[in-house]
């Protein structure tokens, strides 16, 4: 996420100061308060236009960036930046009285006066931005309130695309003209343009929909309490899968699409299953709310969880936790032992009651035909944990280890802090993000 994230400020930041090299200097507090206004904004609306790009799914982004589920994770954090350089630009545009009152109205740059329509249309942009910018912190307040229900948030954020056509509108009309003329005008050009296509393809519900394949439910069992085995039949539509995809999943349109992941490797007939817990309102007693033979309408498959991309040079460490076990199952079932040399890995597995997971034994059963494959279940109903030093227990990770682990974003991240400390080279940890919001 840094990676992308860095460099696109650094850029933005760059062509400001190219446009600032080229302008008449900033020595003055008024120059000063002028140049912080421009740049806020400036920096707001590139990154609400990266996010608004982010938000189509590219799926050819997905290799440079390592799979949807990052793309998802640096559009929140390009959308999170977007709303904090916005409300920079609004308390430094409140914040005029306060210079005035300070320095004096000398060296106050005045705006140039623009006549009949470009004036009217300038006016018309400030006062949508501000109204834009009004409603972009209720969205960021709405965000951050865990307890707003996903499915009410979900149809709010729709309406994201307005926003930015609001802004890059407000922008566009406010942006200095000389800078039209510089780089900062052409990179501002193009991002106010890529974001309004992306903003266009959303709202006419475009986004994903060549990768969208309808289907039948052909089983559903209850594994456990809290979760169901749903099996569904796309038929030759699908374009297959690498084990350790994702997909969106439609069991009901007023409800819309739930990321899953494929937890069967790819049969080659169109067939997917999904293990799904109940960790809220729709995935609660799901088997009650859908039925065999349904329509199901399945968008994918996405995601780089994919252990052919692992290094073969290292040791390989696989730890999923809870229902993060199903890329994993995916993995395991699409080795053919008979044909690939498996590789070497220790597999672990966190299960909240091992005595009464169906899951430790499917994973048991589908290890037994690998002897290279180690699995190790913690249970934390005996207070097992695992820890750094057991991830090393029998020295195969002495050259390096390459962890791969799907979970519980908490549990992700105890254990990669906990790695820095672990008796063997950290080479590189694939983490697959379970959490969009
Ligand atoms: C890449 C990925 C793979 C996943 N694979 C699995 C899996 O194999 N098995 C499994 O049981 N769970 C999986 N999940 C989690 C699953 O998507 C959520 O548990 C499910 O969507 C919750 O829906 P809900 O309405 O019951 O919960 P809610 O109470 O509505 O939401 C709980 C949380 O689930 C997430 N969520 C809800 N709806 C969506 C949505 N439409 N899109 C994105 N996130 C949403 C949000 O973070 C939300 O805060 C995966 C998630 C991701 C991102």
């Amino acid at each position: 996420m840094i990676r992308i994230i860095l460099p696109f400020i650094v850029l933005v930041v760059g062509l400001w100061s190219w446009s600032l090299a080229a302008g008449p200097g900033a020595g003055s507090p008024w120059a000063v308060y002028e140049q912080s206004l421009l740049l806020s904004g400036w920096l707001a609306i590139a990154l609400m236009s990266l996010t608004m790009m982010l938000a189509l799914r590219p799926a050819w982004l997905e290799r440079p960036m390592g799979g949807l589920d990052k793309i998802y994770h640096t559009h929140k954090w390009t959308g999170i930046l977007t709303v904090v350089f916005a409300a920079a630009h609004w308390l430094i545009e409140m914040g005029d009285d306060v210079i005035e009152s300070v320095f004096g109205e000398a060296g106050e740059q005045h705006e140039p006066h623009y006549s009949g329509f470009i004036e009217m249309m300038r006016d018309a942009a400030e006062d949508i931005g501000e109204l834009a910018i009004y409603l972009l912190f209720a969205m960021l307040l709405i965000t951050l309130w865990r307890k707003f229900p996903y499915k009410y948030w979900r149809y709010l954020h729709r309406l994201m695309p307005v926003l930015y056509l609001l802004l890059a509108f407000h922008a566009a009309w406010l942006a200095p003209l000389q800078w039209w003329q510089q780089p900062i005008g052409m990179l501002m050009a193009i991002l106010l343009l890529g974001g309004s296509i992306a903003s266009g393809l959303s709202l006419g519900g475009r986004v994903g929909r060549r990768r969208q394949v309808r289907g039948t439910i052909t089983g559903i069992s209850t594994l456990a309490r809290d979760v169901t085995e749903v099996t569904c039949d796309l038929g030759p539509a699908w374009p297959g899968h690498r084990a350790g995809q994702f997909a969106f999943v439609t069991f009901n349109t007023v409800e819309g699409a739930h990321p899953f992941t494929i937890a069967s490797a790819d049969q080659g007939n169109g067939t997917v299953t999904f293990l799904i817990k109940s960790l809220g309102d729709f995935t609660r007693n799901l088997s009650d709310k859908i039925n065999m033979g349904q329509t199901v309408k399945i968008e994918g498959p996405y995601g780089c969880f994919d252990f052919d991309r692992r290094n073969r040079k290292f040791h390989q460490i696989w730890i999923a936790g809870g229902i993060g076990v199903t890329p994993f199952l995916a993995w395991l079932e699409a080795i053919d032992p008979s044909t690939v040399t498996a590789p070497e890995a220790d597999l672990h597995y966190c299960a909240r009651n091992a005595s009464q997971d169906p899951i430790v034994e499917r994973l048991r059963k589908l290890c037994s035909r690998f002897d290279r494959i180690n699995l190790q279940v913690h249970d934390s109903s005996k207070g097992e944990k695992l820890s750094p030093e057991k991830l090393a227990t029998d020295g195969r990770s002495a050259a390096g280890a390459e962890v791969w682990f799907c979970g519980p974003a908490g549990l992700g991240r105890t254990i990669q802090q906990g790695l820095w400390s672990a008796p063997f080279r950290l080479r590189r940890f694939h983490k697959e993000e379970f959490q969009f919001r």
